[in-house]
């Protein structure tokens, strides 16, 4: 007990030190919407379940090449949501081998361009997890200033953040998220509100969910969203927080979209949070019918009137950017 203690009062030291306030415990009375949500499976308001829009999230992480983007083309281009919006994803770039004419391109779809980091580093141990803060913003406002100069997308326009092997440095992260105006992280993955799984919540109080990959906030930090990495479960039960990490599936594009469905379902039966459809676009490389898959997936979902999302309209992006300029 006394180690706790202990713990809790370096926490809370640093964190003075910082600058930051412990996050308080949230409950339901305080943490309501449009600005708050409490981490848990319930959609934080009245509206019954079977009458939410299934709103399904895809991203992609890491470089947009023309390789991606023609993967992007085939399965994406011409496809809309009910609404008769264009069906757009959220890249997160990082910076080698991204081709920014092709960011723009997709942007001028309406597809929205988030954060991943300038290098990507793999190769200094710990580099993610102690990362300090000025370096931090050099990663993510660095990459932000090339986004803006050279694919020409808006300082407004650029929300969000997911870290390089989901490795948060803890409260400095989010101390830098915060300083760099940024709205949502999406780096934290789940593995205890999977079932029913959980919705989006915001930062000013502590998340019920445990953390997965330390260090997780402690701190309050107003303003910033947590887009939850709602772990999966391959065809062995093993869970994954991103598609390619799901290692046992089958190796054919029928069975990959019926498990892909099922991963959906857990979604659209029960809480109706957004479901997560976070990969690399390297998976499709890696076997052909993980394409193929993925295809009849997004073909299923096309069919359902009830499910017209994507991370940009999440966060309120806009949509056909050709049309409008
Ligand atoms: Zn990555």
């Amino acid at each position: 007990m006394k180690w706790a203690v202990g713990l809790f009062l370096i926490l809370l030291i640093q964190n003075w030190v910082n600058g930051l306030n412990l996050a308080k415990p949230c409950s339901n009375k305080l943490c309501k919407l449009p600005n708050y949500k409490c981490s848990d499976s319930g959609s934080g308001n009245s509206i019954p379940i079977s009458k939410i829009p299934q709103m399904v999230l895809l991203t992609f992480d890491d470089a947009t090449t023309v390789i991606t983007y023609d993967f992007f083309a085939k399965v994406l281009f011409n496809k809309k949501n009910p609404d008769g919006c264009p069906i757009g994803v959220t890249h997160l770039l990082s910076h080698e081998y991204t081709d920014y004419s092709k960011v723009n391109d997709l942007w001028m779809r309406g597809h929205e361009i988030a954060l991943h980091s300038i290098t990507h580093d793999a190769t200094i141990e710990g580099y993610w997890r102690d990362i300090n803060l000025t370096t931090f913003k050099a990663e993510f406002d660095g990459l932000r200033k090339m986004i803006i100069n050279f694919a020409g997308i808006p300082k407004s326009e650029i929300r969000g953040i997911r870290l390089p092997f989901l490795q948060t440095s803890g409260n400095v992260s989010f101390q830098g998220i915060q300083e760099l105006g940024l709205n949502y992280d999406t780096s934290l993955p789940v593995s205890h509100y999977v079932d029913p799984p959980l919705w989006p919540y915001t930062l000013e109080y502590a998340s019920h969910e445990t953390c997965q990959i330390e260090p997780c906030p402690t701190a309050s930090f107003p303003n910033i969203w947590e887009v939850p990495m709602t772990m999966w479960l391959d065809e062995k039960n093993i869970s994954c927080s991103m598609v390619d990490a799901c290692a046992s599936i089958s190796k054919d594009a029928k069975p990959i979209s019926e498990w892909l469905i099922k991963q959906f379902e857990r979604h659209y039966n029960y809480s109706r949070a957004p479901f997560p459809v976070f990969m690399h676009a390297a998976w499709f490389l890696r076997n052909r019918e993980n394409f193929r898959g993925f295809q009849l997936f997004i073909d299923y979902i096309q069919q359902l009137s009830d499910v017209p999302g994507v991370m940009a309209e999440l966060t309120n992006s806009n949509t056909n950017r050709r049309a409008e300029s």
